[in-house]
């Protein structure tokens, strides 16, 4: 922002009387950079006209798929539709205005926002106390197990090293807790696709601070030895972590804290509706159970029975600078109160009854490696006639041409061909038979022109990428990508 504006807008913003945001006339002093810190010659930025830069960006956005362009089954994401209402609440300038440093009697709306919801997900989820600053799923994994490793600290138990994460686990459960600085052990899933209680049994020991479970699992199966799982971790010492991206079919059926969860997080992007998608916006809140609420990160928002207060604690974790996502808190909040307490509860049967209705369709064209009632997703292993050279790869690429997301591919890891379906809650008869039709139509074309869907997409902007080449070789600059 250059000079002029900047000045402008701290004007705006602290014009006495500006109620709800106004800021104290000091808060952005203007600082000159030191000459050694200034650069010394100018910045070869693309220089070109306004009309060019606009047509550039609304060319490239025609070319975004999104949910308002059609069905985005992407397995594990949960890319239901985001209601305009969040979009209209979020967008409200008492909260795009705000400032993260202005005092909080001028920011008590908002602050009541961030400690509703916090509230709110409690009930929701059965937790004492949660906070919202994580600014995503994985970033609520690595901060819930923090918490965890400090409440093992905290009670002097230093030989609490590993994190035991089924083998069936979304690849940030590992890597939350490497980056923790913890151990990862591994334990195997059974037949059926759940949790193997006796492979766990062998892991258990006085080293280990954690077990991470997804419910439904990435699956879409509901793990039925929960109770008995937690026990048995419990018993040893450790704690209970409950990865709540797939939170949505238990919306309202059932919560984590009842079955045992100490700590836990929710990814408001997914369940709580904000769009989302190529690595943002995210935001993922961390519950815990009653005894822990003291070792949630800083800062934190409480209330005395008639002022929000923004508490800082210098002695507590710290996960960002700030609150958190706020746009993101805001759509939640908005999402929780358009639906309210009946409609909530309708979000968790009315996800499950899709996803069977799409998987009992299919199951005799693609290969369904668990069979069984699955909750808001499930997994096939490509299709069923594997003679004809097809592939999941192939299958995903085809449904572009015929104007679908692809679904998730390749993930979970336990089958060669995986093929992941989530179709949410909020798609109707009509979108979810016609994506039957297409996937029934692709496995009559791999079988009769296979060619055909070997080398989808065709139809689309760009045809096959070379996704290898892709990633060995990536084009970063801007002047390259003209060429
Ligand atoms: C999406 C997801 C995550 C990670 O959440 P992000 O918000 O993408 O960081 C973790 N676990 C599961 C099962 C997920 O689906």
């Amino acid at each position: 922002m250059n000079n002029r504006l900047y000045g402008q807008l701290i004007f705006e913003l602290s014009k006495p009387g500006r109620k709800g945001y106004s800021l104290p006339a000091n808060t952005f002093e203007h600082h000159e950079l030191s000459p050694e810190m200034q650069r010394a010659t100018d910045a070869a930025l693309p220089e070109c006209d306004e009309l060019t830069v606009v047509r550039h960006y609304t060319n490239h956005s025609a070319n975004n798929f999104g949910v308002n362009n059609g069905f985005y089954p992407l397995g594990s994401c949960t890319m239901k539709y985001n209601p305009v209402i969040d979009e209209e609440t979020a967008a409200l300038p008492a909260f795009t205005n705000l400032h993260p440093q202005q005092p909080e009697s001028t920011c008590q709306g908002a602050l009541e926002v961030y400690y509703r919801l916090q509230q709110s997900l409690a009930a929701i989820a059965g937790m004492e106390a949660f906070t919202l600053n994580p600014f995503a799923g994985a970033h609520g994994e690595l901060t819930g197990l923090m918490v965890i490793r400090d409440y093992h600290l905290e009670r002097g138990d230093q030989k609490r090293v590993k994190v035991i994460v089924p083998d069936s686990a979304h690849g940030t459960n590992p890597a939350s807790a490497a980056v923790c600085g913890l151990e990862v052990v591994e334990v195997k899933s059974r037949a059926d696709g759940c949790v193997d209680v006796d492979d766990l049994r062998a892991l258990l020991d006085d080293s280990v601070a954690a077990m991470m479970m997804t419910n439904p699992n990435t699956l879409g199966l509901f793990e039925r030895d929960i109770p008995e799982i937690a026990k048995l971790v419990h018993k040893c010492g450790g704690l209970m972590y409950y990865d709540g991206a797939n939170l949505n079919p238990l919306l309202g059926v059932c919560r984590p804290g009842d079955m045992g969860f100490d700590v836990m997080h929710i990814n408001l992007h997914k369940t709580f509706a904000t769009p989302h998608g190529g690595g943002g916006p995210g935001s993922g809140p961390v519950g815990v159970r009653k005894g822990l609420e003291h070792l949630l990160p800083s800062p934190r928002v409480t209330f005395d029975g008639e002022h929000y207060h923004l508490v800082r604690d210098k002695e507590a974790i710290s996960v960002g600078a700030f609150l958190g996502n706020f746009g993101v808190i805001v759509r939640a909040y908005t999402y929780i109160l358009s639906l309210g307490r009946e409609n909530l509860r309708m979000v968790g049967p009315l996800a499950t009854l899709n996803a069977n209705y799409i998987k009992e369709s299919l199951k005799d064209l693609y290969e369904l490696p668990i069979d069984g009632l699955c909750k808001h997703e499930f997994v096939f292993d490509g299709l069923k006639d594997k003679s004809t050279g097809v592939t999941t790869m192939d299958v995903a690429k085809r449904l572009l041409d015929y104007g679908y997301h692809a679904p998730t591919i390749y993930f979970p890891l336990l089958f060669h061909e995986s093929l992941m379906i989530e179709p949410t809650e909020s798609e109707n008869l009509d979108t979810i038979d016609g994506f039957i039709d297409v996937m029934r139509r692709i496995a009559e074309e791999a079988a009769t022109q296979p060619d055909l869907v070997k080398n989808a997409p065709h139809n689309t902007p760009i045809g096959r990428v070379d996704d290898v080449k892709a990633a060995r070789q990536p084009i970063l600059t801007y002047k390259k990508m003209k060429g």
